[in-house]
């Protein structure tokens, strides 16, 4: 066996005991499973070090197996609370730093104006067989223009492209090996409520959820058709969530390469920076609440969205709802997690300078490399 053959069968070795550990999270914990994990951790990263694999790849097994061994000791630990959660994603408390820099670049105010100035134009589904139709006929226009952009060099031809792409009217967007899916209800049409009501499809927003699936898919096909180590390809736990969702929100940025609508840009501009601020004002307080205090929560929240909001009914429902909330027990902990580190990505995937994509597009990386690789952040 060569090296890397032996890197590649002890990786798969440690992938099958973490998809064991992964059924049994966070329930069960098994001295022997630990023990076991360990020592071919232990052995893989050894070998790997002899095996010529490049040092960014080396440092993207060294973290994932290094959020492998840290789920462990949190499941020896028997400790099961929001942080528990996040290190399984391979996230920490960084989480909230970087949401509060999101929220403090934005007035909390001025937002709310801009917010009501657009309040008359909304989103909804299509209801009728005939806007079905129309939102296909858009999201058809784009798949073309998609394909020449990203997958020529993947497919000889559009036909065999357009095979890998499948709709519906039920179920959600999504991707699984190599196929997307798009359902048709969760396309988006515009309405404009002025003097009369007009529906349109909203050719942006669906331009960007097809966007963002075939990102996932092209991170597929670059990932399943590479020569990578086998690390690279199969993530151990969520590991590679992360990195996998950023590259596809990065993939959304392209949307102004195909189309130009200045009332829907701004629309989902302001849309998407209200939406973020309501993420942000339930979880950070909690945060706050957790680590710091309940006046510390409550000082924050006065300062950052004023008076009014402070002494606002929302405000009163906010405070009752963290008092009686216990991050370590609350039932909705996995959608909860699942929401913030959702939020997260969305913000952090602006920030990826769209030249470092291509790169991060072959493989799964975890994500601190990723972020390093993707020249966002600095590296720790
Ligand atoms: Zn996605």
């Amino acid at each position: 066996m060569t090296a890397r053959e032996e890197v590649d069968s002890l990786y798969r070795e440690l992938y099958r005991l973490s998809r064991i550990t992964a059924r049994s999270f966070p329930f069960f914990y098994s001295k022997e499973l630990h023990e076991r994990i360990k020592k071919v951790a232990g052995k893989l990263l050894e070998k790997a070090r002899n095996a010529e694999i490049p040092e960014e790849m080396l440092e993207n097994l060294r973290e994932t197996v290094s959020i492998f061994l840290n789920i462990l000791d949190r499941m020896k630990a028997g400790k099961l609370d929001l942080f528990s959660q996040l290190s399984v994603y391979g996230l920490g408390e960084e989480i909230f730093s970087d949401m509060k820099r999101f929220a403090e670049e934005r007035d909390f105010q001025e937002t709310l104006k801009d917010f009501h100035e657009i309040c008359d134009i909304f989103f909804d589904e299509p209801v009728t067989e005939s806007e079905l139709e129309s939102v296909k006929k858009v999201a058809m226009e784009f798949l073309p223009k998609i394909y020449e952009r990203f997958f020529s060099e993947l497919f000889s031809d559009l036909n065999e492209y357009l095979k890998t792409v499948n709709f519906s009217v039920l179920e959600e967007h999504g991707h699984q090996t190599g196929k997307v899916y798009f359902s048709l209800k969760n396309f988006n049409v515009l309405c404009f409520v002025d003097n009369e009501v007009k529906r349109r499809p909203a050719r942006i927003s669906i331009l960007k959820k097809i966007l963002h699936e075939c990102g996932h898919q092209l991170n597929f096909f670059l990932t399943t058709r590479s020569e990578l180590p086998v690390f690279m390809k199969k993530p151990l736990f969520a590991t590679g969530f992360v990195g996998q969702e950023l590259i596809a929100c990065a993939f959304e940025r392209f949307w102004p390469e195909f189309e130009s609508d200045e009332e829907e840009s701004r629309y989902l501009e302001i849309h998407s920076r209200i939406h973020g601020l309501k993420v942000f004002l339930k979880a950070y307080p909690v945060y706050l609440y957790y680590t710091q205090g309940p006046e510390e929560a409550s000082r924050y929240l006065y300062n950052y969205t004023g008076n009014r909001y402070y002494l606002g009914k929302e405000f009163r429902n906010w405070l009752e709802f963290t008092c009686r909330w216990k991050l370590s027990e609350h039932s909705n902990l996995d959608w909860w997690t699942d929401s913030l580190v959702r939020f997260w990505i969305t913000i952090k995937s602006e920030e990826i300078p769209l030249g470092n994509l291509k790169k991060l597009c072959r493989g799964i990386w975890a994500p601190k490399t990723f972020m390093k690789i993707s020249g966002c952040s600095k590296a720790d």
